[in-house]
C-alpha cells in the first residue's frame, strides 16, 4: 500500500529520482545532469528540502545539490519535491555527510555554497563538528571557484559570531554580515528555509553573512 510504502526511508531512496547515489562519479561533470545550468549550488544540511527545492524553481539556469547526512530526513525532501510534476531538472539529492564528500568535486567546480541554520554543536568538545569549522572550511575553499561564495544564515547568537572569527582565521573575506537579515533590503526575495520560517515566525532575529575565500596569496586573486 502506498502509505506504508512511503513509510519506509529506504525504499523511499531507492525510487527516488533525485537522488545521487554516488557523488563520486559526478566528480568533473556535475552540470551534464542539466544541459540548461551554467552554474552549479550545493546546500550542506538541506533538511526537508524546502530551500534547495524553491532555489531550483527561481533559476533554472543553476543546478541545485541538496546534502542531508540523515536518511530519515532526507526521505521527506524527497517526497516534498517528487511531489512536483515534472520533476525540476536542475535539483538533485544526496545523503552524505559533508566530510564524505571530498572526491565528489573537482577543484572550483562549485559556484556558491548555503549552509542555513547549521547544527550549533555548543558545547566546546564538539566544535569541530560545526560546518563552519576547520574541518570543512578548506574543503569548501577546495570545491569553489575563485570568488564563489558561501552564504551562512542562523538564528544561533553564539554560533554566528564564532564562524565569523573561524571564517577569517582561516583564509575567508567577509563581504556582507547581518545580524537581522530580514530587516535588510537585501533580504527581499531570498528564500526562507524551514527553520527560518518557524525562528522568524518565533520572533528570533536571523544572522546572515556571506563570505568568499581569498587564501594565503590573496595578492594573485
Ligand atoms: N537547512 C534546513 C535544515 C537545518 S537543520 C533549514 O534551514 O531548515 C541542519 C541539518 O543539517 C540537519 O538536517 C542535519 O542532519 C544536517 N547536517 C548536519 N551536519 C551535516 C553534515 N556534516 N553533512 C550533511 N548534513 C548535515
Amino acid at each position: 500500500m502506498r502509505i506504508r510504502y512511503l513509510s519506509n526511508t529506504e525504499e523511499i531512496l531507492e525510487a527516488s529520482r533525485l537522488l545521487v547515489r554516488k557523488p563520486e562519479d559526478m566528480r568533473g561533470r556535475w552540470l551534464t545532469l542539466c544541459p540548461e545550468a551554467r552554474a552549479l549550488a550545493m546546500e550542506i544540511g538541506c533538511g526537508k528540502g524546502r530551500f534547495i527545492g524553491e532555489m531550483a524553481l527561481q533559476d533554472p539556469q543553476t543546478l541545485f545539490l541538496g546534502v542531508e547526512k540523515f536518511s530519515t530526513i532526507l526521505a521527506r525532501s524527497i517526497m516534498n519535491n517528487e511531489a512536483e510534476e515534472p520533476l525540476r531538472p536542475n535539483l538533485r539529492l544526496i545523503r552524505s555527510d559533508a566530510l564524505d564528500l571530498d572526491e565528489a568535486f573537482a577543484d572550483g567546480e562549485l559556484d556558491r555554497l548555503y549552509l542555513n541554520f547549521s547544527d550549533p554543536w555548543p558545547k566546546d568538545r564538539h566544535a569541530k563538528r560545526r560546518l563552519t569549522s576547520d574541518r570543512f572550511l578548506p574543503l569548501y575553499a577546495r570545491w569553489l571557484k575563485r570568488g564563489g561564495e558561501l552564504h551562512f544564515k542562523t538564528d544561533n547568537d553564539a554560533l554566528f559570531p564564532w564562524s565569523v572569527e573561524s571564517l577569517q582565521q582561516n583564509g575567508w573575506k567577509i563581504m556582507f554580515r547581518t545580524d537581522d537579515w530580514h530587516a535588510c533590503p537585501e533580504q527581499k526575495g531570498d528564500v526562507m528555509t524551514e527553520y527560518e520560517i518557524q525562528f522568524s515566525e518565533a520572533g528570533k532575529k536571523i544572522h546572515k553573512l556571506t563570505a568568499v575565500y581569498e587564501g594565503s596569496d590573496a595578492s594573485a586573486l
